[in-house]
């Protein structure tokens, strides 16, 4: 007996059973476990113990069975509903009544046919694997529980993203297929979430921006580092166009490899049409609505890699610092603005008709020879000479225009053709006005 006790109180057995429960004590944990539970813990608590108790009772007060495994039922429920709790509490319990029962000549390690120092030495290798079971069980179960719990609020927090998100959420599967679209969808595309599913967002993409979109789509699968953004049209539920801005990134699975893409969109149809209003404006002159001379720049900058004839025509009004000086500028404003209507309707769109400043105006027709040019020119110049308009004040005005022509030869420079119409022009005013002039 004094052998039992000297090996018991001088040994690690004592520490291996009971350190886990006396950690809990002193740190607080098994206070705050009951000053928190509510009946129903403690009643599932007090079951699992006095299961435990039960069991181990059962296995170390006879020897005929060798039940040692019995314990390990009850405390792996107690491990489960309780925790570290249970680990800590139903190891030592266990431990307790296994010492006693085995030191007052009780149970199956007692009644192993070996001296004391070798059933020491097992109920110490048997108490050390009920601790092993126990206790890492309660450590890997208390972490899960904290990842769950963390995932919960990350997936609270990305809902509460999703559902107040102005933008479109979406993922798409490696071959573009749907995967998940934010109910953001419906008030900013007009879109059912559920009606999406499992199409392609290519079915509503416009045909011209569909090709970079998979391209996109390709790279950011083949670059899971990297946020791609591309700008395309997309048709909304109603059938009307809108502009998005999508940045793309692949997502990722367990091996390191993309296994589809999460588009976020934000319509960007307001910021692309002030845009174009703004390109637009600062094409076009204000008075006539007209192209203007930066306008008429790209567009000859555009035209000079062609090899097909065309013509240029200058055109300038006769004597019009007279009809501002007798009708007042207002009235000169309307002839220019009714001048302008008329080019416009003598020519074709594919034509480009420009304000190049003042009372000046040029065309370029496309494939188009002199003859041409001159015919078209001169039925323009005579419609617009027997048109009457009527100044502010109610007086007729007949308003003259001369004009001067040039062709396109063999590698004719753009800007030299421009000068010959000028020339052409100054001679056309030069022989009286009203009419044209062809360039030398
Ligand atoms: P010519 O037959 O030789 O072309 O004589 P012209 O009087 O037409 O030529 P000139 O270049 O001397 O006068 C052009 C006038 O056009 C002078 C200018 O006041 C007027 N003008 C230029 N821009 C505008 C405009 O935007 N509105 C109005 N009402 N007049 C303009
Ligand atoms: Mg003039
Ligand atoms: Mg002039």
């Amino acid at each position: 007996m004094g052998n039992w006790r000297d090996f018991f109180t001088g040994h690690a057995l004592g520490a291996i059973a009971f350190t886990p429960l006396f950690m809990l004590i002193s740190s607080g944990s098994l206070g705050a476990w009951a000053s928190a539970a509510d009946r129903r813990e403690w009643l599932g608590a007090s079951t699992c113990f006095a299961a435990i108790i039960v069991a181990t009772l059962a296995a170390f007060l006879q020897s005929t069975v060798p039940l040692l495994f019995l314990p390990s039922l009850p405390t792996v429920i107690a491990v489960f509903r309780i925790g570290r709790l249970g680990a800590a509490l139903g190891t030592a319990l266990i431990a307790v009544i296994a010492i006693a029962c085995t030191m007052g000549g009780y149970g199956p390690i007692d009644a192993m046919e070996a001296d004391r120092g070798v059933k020491a030495q097992f109920l110490q290798a048997y108490l050390a694997c009920v601790v092993l079971t126990a206790l890492p069980t309660a450590a890997e179960l208390k972490q899960r529980k904290t990842s769950f719990a963390e995932l919960q609020s990350t997936s609270t927090v990305a809902r509460l993203v999703l559902d107040r998100s102005g933008d479109v959420i979406m993922h798409l599967a490696i071959d573009g297929l749907i995967q998940f679209v934010s109910p953001s969808v419906r008030a900013i595309a007009g879109y059912e979430p559920e009606d999406l599913m499992g199409r392609r967002p290519h079915d509503f993409i416009h045909n011209e921006d569909i090709e970079e979109v998979i391209r996109i789509h390709r790279r950011a699968l083949t670059n899971p580092n990297d946020t791609l953004i591309v700008e395309y049209r997309a048709q909304r539920a109603n059938g009307d166009w809108a502009w998005y801005e999508v940045h793309t990134r692949a997502t990722l699975g367990e091996n390191g490899a993309s296994t589809g893409v999460i588009n976020i969109s934000h319509d960007i149809t307001s910021r692309k049409r002030a845009e174009s209003r703004l390109v637009k404006e600062a094409q076009t002159d204000p008075l006539t609505g007209l192209l203007n001379r930066r306008a008429l720049d790209l567009a000859l900058e555009e035209r000079s890699a062609a090899r097909s004839p065309f013509s240029i025509a200058l055109f300038d009004l006769d004597h019009f610092k007279a009809v501002n000086d007798t009708y007042g500028h207002d009235t000169g404003d309307l002839v220019l603005r009714s001048f302008a209507e008329h080019l416009s309707n003598a020519f074709r769109k594919s034509d480009i008709v420009a304000r190049l400043g003042g009372e000046e105006f040029i065309v370029v027709l496309d494939d188009t020879n002199s003859a041409e040019a001159r015919e078209i020119c001169e039925r323009l110049r005579e419609d617009f000479a027997s048109k009457s308009l009527r100044a502010e004040d109610g007086r007729c005005v007949r308003v003259t225009v001369s004009g001067g022509i040039a062709s396109w030869r063999d590698e004719s420079d753009l800007w030299q053709l421009v000068a010959e119409a000028d020339a052409a022009l100054y001679q056309a005013k030069h022989q009286g006005r009203n009419r044209l002039a062809l360039a030398a």
